[in-house]
């Protein structure tokens, strides 16, 4: 199985990994996680409702831990055990220091024995109708053909599934820059709380997840067009000159600048079912797992196995924030937990199939059901 690195990436090589498969993780930067790491999105979001109940585990569970293994964890005390109950409010989210998850996730690939190939772009498909049997994968060495029976597309864009003529949405993205910051004050703040973290900021430019503090006259992005995408990175490191100016010097200082497009939505698949906000609280039989609405208690979806793959390539899967999904559905299927949650699904689904030598339309739900709880992942809410 081969399958590019963020969290839905690195999720979906763990699952396969562990059921058997050989794994081929590619990265085209020199780190794990994607978004959550190389994006400076260093917030795990909730794998609750919202109301006490967990609805995020397995693999998602196992890497917002390992987010804050090494680092800041700023998990509620309600949540340390992973129980909850009922009446509790608070989330199960943490932040957490963004080079210390890193850290975490190189030695879980190791200890796992998960082949990884850094500084490597997946560049084009080896096709034979609909099937793909392997990816060219360009990098120092050159350009190598690399076979496999499952290729997950975790590119966050479909980058592959698109080369392979599947169909593809696109979404627009506002104006947004996250960056690490310090200052002397937040520096005093963490000397007096004897806590390093204290004194470093991670600075939200411009627009939020729903659109609003969009700069005025701002401009909307296409996250699958080279050119847009460079626009993106420039207008929004501009937009941190401007915010700065005459800040830096002695007593503040950028310290951090994100390694990727900071870009909520590329394409997502038209997959054999699109999950929308009309699907919240509606039970599937071919559910795979959930996620919650992170703003609003007691709103979670499920994901069904549909949204990941389509009738248009037999063996490659999607995962992560590429699903088929659409509007609220969405917004709120492409956070972290989410993210990890369809990734270890793929990877499973990946398994299942290579053993059963078929097509991933052909893998019996139960089975794959089976495997995920298996795993400890919850799979309706
Ligand atoms: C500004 C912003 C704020 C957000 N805030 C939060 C938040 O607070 N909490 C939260 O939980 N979520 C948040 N999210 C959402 C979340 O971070 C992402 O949706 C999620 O991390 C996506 O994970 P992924 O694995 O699907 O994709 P990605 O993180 O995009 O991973 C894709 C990986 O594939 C690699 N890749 C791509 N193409 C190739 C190729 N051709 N060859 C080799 N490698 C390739 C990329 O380098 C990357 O590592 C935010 C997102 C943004 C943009």
């Amino acid at each position: 199985m081969i399958s590019p690195s963020g969290i839905a990436g690195v999720s979906a090589a763990l699952a396969a990994k562990r059921s058997g498969c050989d794994v081929l993780l590619v990265e085209k930067s020199v780190m794990l996680g994607g978004l959550a790491t190389l994006g400076v999105v260093a917030i795990y979001l909730p794998l609750c409702d919202g109301e006490g109940k967990k609805i995020s585990s397995g693999i998602s569970e196992e890497l917002l831990r390992r987010s804050i293994q090494y680092g800041h964890n700023t998990l509620p005390p309600e949540w340390l055990d992973g129980k909850g109950g009922a009446g509790v409010t608070t989330r199960y989210r943490t932040d957490f220091s963004v080079p210390e998850f890193v850290l975490a996730l190189d030695e879980l690939m190791e200890d796992e024995g998960i082949e990884i190939l850094y500084d490597s772009v997946c560049c084009k498909l080896i096709m034979a109708g609909s099937v793909c049997e392997g990816v060219v994968i360009e990098n120092k060495t050159g350009r190598r053909a690399y076979m496999g029976k499952i290729i997950v597309d975790t590119t966050g864009d479909l980058e592959l599934m698109s080369k392979a003529g599947v169909t593809c949405a696109e979404g627009d993205n506002w104006l947004t820059y996250w960056a690490y910051a310090t200052d002397l004050e937040s520096m005093r703040n963490a000397v007096e709380k004897r806590d390093v973290y204290a004194g470093i900021k991670l600075r939200w430019l411009g627009a939020t997840w729903n659109g609003d503090h969009t700069p005025p006259g701002s401009d909307l992005y296409i996250g699958t067009k080279s050119e847009e995408i460079t626009k993106f990175i420039l207008d929004g490191r501009k937009m941190l000159r401007e915010e700065i100016e005459g800040e830096i010097g002695r007593s503040q200082a950028v310290i951090a600048l994100p390694g990727m497009a900071q870009l909520r939505s590329g394409r997502r698949l038209g997959g054999y079912y699109e999950l929308t906000q009309d699907d919240a609280l509606k039970h599937f039989d071919d559910s795979i797992g959930c996620f919650s609405n992170f703003k609003k208690a007691g709103i979670v979806y499920e994901i069904p196995y549909r949204a990941l793959i389509t009738p248009e390539v037999d063996n490659m899967i999607t995962a992560g924030r590429s699903l088929s999904a659409s509007g609220e559905a969405w917004v709120f299927a492409k956070v972290i937990p989410a993210c990890a949650v369809s990734g270890q699904a793929a990877g499973l689904a990946a398994a299942i199939a290579v053993k059963n030598g078929r097509g991933l339309a052909e893998v019996y739900v139960t089975d794959l059901q089976h495997k995920i709880a298996q795993a400890v992942g919850i799979i309706h809410f």
